[in-house]
């Protein structure tokens, strides 16, 4: 019963694109689903800012949220009511601009009826309560005139210290820490294992070796790439010097690092995202691919929007 009373709620308030019924998300087995794979918080081109679904038997964990994530979320045929719990890798605003509106439009479609916990670096909790805060006169006045329920009861932001750590484990994934350089922020790598294999999500870091013994025998290593040529590009865009381009390349890792990384790691597929440039077309995928392939023998994915990677 409250099933159907959800749906109808659901149907009353919101367009018809906001519930593309979930499909392979109800199979079993797990997946991760590409949803943003640009870096950097420039919107516009082919691909989305930096946010992952993960999916396992149905229940999904979203790591990243940058902007643009619902519209990808919706497109990719996930269900926010399947959503369990968030992962954010550092507070870089192309990472956790679209934390809020994310839950926002979980909420405002009634999917939000179990609690979701989010964690991240310190900072999760406060923005949870200041993004109800921000909102709290529709957030209020939705709550009064339509019905719906308070959703700063159902959100609860987790700040994680920076040490390596287990986070959460519920019946479907087991989800550890790293905590990686990314000047002048800390970053947290991710391990999710799950039944059918494990995934590990790098965020943004600069070349971390214990990256790799974290990511030991994972069957999906995603990680962040730079392309060195195309930040000369940016650089160049961007009138910057020398500093601009050294910044750049210091906090982030080139496609030849990245093979080495899952070389270590002994990884069965490394999927490359969070391109940096990520809006230059010139940039084919056997170039961000050929650094990787110097040093690392495995299959090698150039990461797309809304590309599923089954996780086996
Ligand atoms: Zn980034
Ligand atoms: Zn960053």
């Amino acid at each position: 019963m409250l099933q159907l009373g959800l749906v109808a709620g659901v149907a009353a308030y919101a367009p018809a694109p906001l519930f593309a019924q979930s499909t392979a998300a109800d199979a079993s087995g797990a997946k991760l689903v590409l949803l943003g794979t640009k870096g950097g918080p420039r919107v516009g081109g082919t691909r989305s800012n930096p946010a992952n679904a993960l999916v396992v038997d149905g229940s999904i964990y979203v790591i990243d949220t940058g902007m643009g994530v619902s519209a990808q979320f919706v497109k990719a045929g996930l269900d926010f009511r399947k959503l369990k719990a968030i992962f954010i890798s550092h507070m870089h605003s192309d990472h956790e601009l679209e934390f809020g509106n994310f839950l926002y439009n979980n909420w405002v479609t009634n999917s939000l009826t179990n609690p979701i916990h989010a964690y991240g670096p310190k900072g999760m909790d406060e923005m949870v309560r200041d993004y109800w805060a921000l909102n709290h006169l529709d957030i209020d006045t939705r709550i009064a005139d339509e019905g719906r329920v308070d959703p700063r009861e159902l959100v609860h932001g987790h700040d994680l210290q920076f040490v390596p750590q287990q986070v959460m484990q519920d019946d479907k994934v087991r989800v550890s820490a790293l905590p990686t350089p990314h000047k002048p922020l800390h970053n947290f790598a991710y391990r999710f294992d799950t039944p059918y294999g494990s995934v590990v999500y790098s965020g943004d870091t600069s070349y971390y070796e214990p990256l790799a013994e974290f990511a030991k025998g994972a069957d999906v290593l995603v990680h962040e790439a730079l392309y060195v040529p195309g930040v000369d590009a940016l650089t160049k865009r961007a009138r910057g010097g020398e500093a601009f381009r050294n910044h750049i390349i210091n906090a982030h890792t080139t496609t030849d690092e990245v093979g080495k990384i899952a070389q270590l790691a002994g990884v069965k597929k490394l999927v490359m995202s969070h391109f940096v440039p990520g809006d230059m077309e010139w940039i084919t995928d056997d170039m961000w691919r050929e650094g990787a392939a110097r040093h690392y023998s495995g299959e090698i994915i150039v990461g797309r929007d809304l590309q599923e990677i089954p996780v086996s």
